[in-house]
């Protein structure tokens, strides 16, 4: 069958292996499989929002609260935003799609880094994009600037701290950049792992609220799959002016949100404690992963997120031990479909990052 021509040059993107495919595929126990490929909260989400789930499992019958006031009332207070200044999406997935929906058509260009999440390619090439990318690993607001004035691009995608690769931009790098870009130019700045970089150092961190009241052309994205611990809820948002929320509205369908999930993230907000402790482990684990790394001389990206990511030498091959890791029952990602001779680890509890080192101590 012929399908839509924009199809044909799309990769289909590749998802961290889940627990229950190493257990088809290898006969591994699942209770012995640890995943660190994903960039999930090891320790999960705060009591409070379980205890709040369950209070309302019998409430499935009914379609959600598509105004999703409590959710929205908390996200505004917690931002200092207004609520129509805020889209929620299944995963801030969803809100790059609409984003690029609403804005891109066939011949546009999307501007984002040589190496970064793949989403934002996968959806710009379904509305039949041209993407262009930066030459440099890392973000360089130079480089981009000069690709800007070039291209004149419909999008511009600024992933800060960076997925796959862990490193940050300054607030005030990407700030400079913006206010040089024309208004009619829609700057997403994905912020899935700033709750870490704002931890780390607060320069690498920027709040939506800024972005916001200065420029009417920047999407900014949160998500609660990371540092909230609610990857298997699917919620996400976009923060941006009212002009640029109203449009997205126009593509979001209809109950994009589940009760449950809603519930869920709205009680998430009320337990920063919780997110913060997680936080503060998960650096004081990076420690020891930087450790390793450098004990195995080892190149390790300075990390502002939950994961590190481990440059090979040109001598072991990211994707064989990823394969053997596999065997074992550690799931890493492999980022050879990126580019690179690396591994992405998301940084684990103590006990598995202590079967991390153990397994891979023999193949480094
Ligand atoms: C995880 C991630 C997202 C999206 O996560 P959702 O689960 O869809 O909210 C977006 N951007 C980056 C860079 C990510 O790593």
């Amino acid at each position: 069958m012929k399908f839509n021509d924009a199809l044909e040059n799309i990769k289909t993107y590749e998802a961290g292996k889940p627990i229950e495919l190493v257990v088809r595929e290898y006969g591994i126990d699942k209770d012995s499989i640890v995943k660190l490929a994903s960039n999930e909260n090891p320790f999960g989400c705060s009591p409070k929002v379980k205890e709040a789930v369950r209070a309302i499992v019998d409430n499935m019958a009914l379609y959600p609260d598509d105004s999703m006031v409590k959710l929205k009332t908390a996200l505004a207070e917690k931002y200092a935003i207004q609520s129509n200044e805020l889209i929620i999406g299944a995963g801030s997935d969803q809100v790059i799609e609409f984003a690029i929906h609403a804005k891109v058509h066939s011949g546009s260009k999307v501007l984002m880094n040589s190496v970064t999440f793949a989403m934002y390619e996968i959806y710009a090439k379904q509305v039949g994009a041209q993407i262009i990318r930066t030459a440099s690993r890392e973000h360089n607001m130079e480089e981009f600037y000069a690709l800007y004035q070039e291209h004149k691009p419909s999008i511009v995608f600024l992933c800060t701290p960076n997925n796959p690769t862990g490193d940050g931009l300054l607030a005030s790098e990407m700030i400079d950049f913006i206010a040089k870009v024309d208004s009619d130019t829609l700057v997403i700045v994905d912020g899935a792992y700033m709750e870490y970089a704002r931890f780390k150092n607060p320069s690498y961190a920027v709040e939506p609220k800024d972005l916001v009241s200065k420029f009417s052309n920047v999407l900014f994205l949160g998500t609660f799959s990371k540092a909230y611990g609610l990857g298997g809820m699917r919620v996400g948002y976009g923060i941006a002016q009212a002009s640029i929320i109203e449009a997205l509205y126009k593509v979001r369908p209809p109950f994009n949100i589940t009760t449950l999930s809603l519930e869920a993230a709205s009680v998430a907000l009320d337990d920063e404690g919780f997110v913060q402790t997680c936080i503060a482990d998960n650096f004081s684990q990076m420690a020891r992963y930087e450790e390793f790394a450098h004990a195995k001389g080892i190149t390790v990206i300075e990390s502002y997120t939950n994961f590190v990511t481990l440059s090979l030498p040109e001598e072991k091959n990211s994707t064989k031990i990823a394969q053997d890791l596999l065997k074992k029952g550690m799931i890493v990602r492999d980022l050879s479909s990126y580019g690179l001779n690396a591994i992405r680890v998301t940084i684990g509890t103590s006990i598995q990052n202590d079967r991390f080192f153990e397994l891979t101590d023999p193949l480094l």
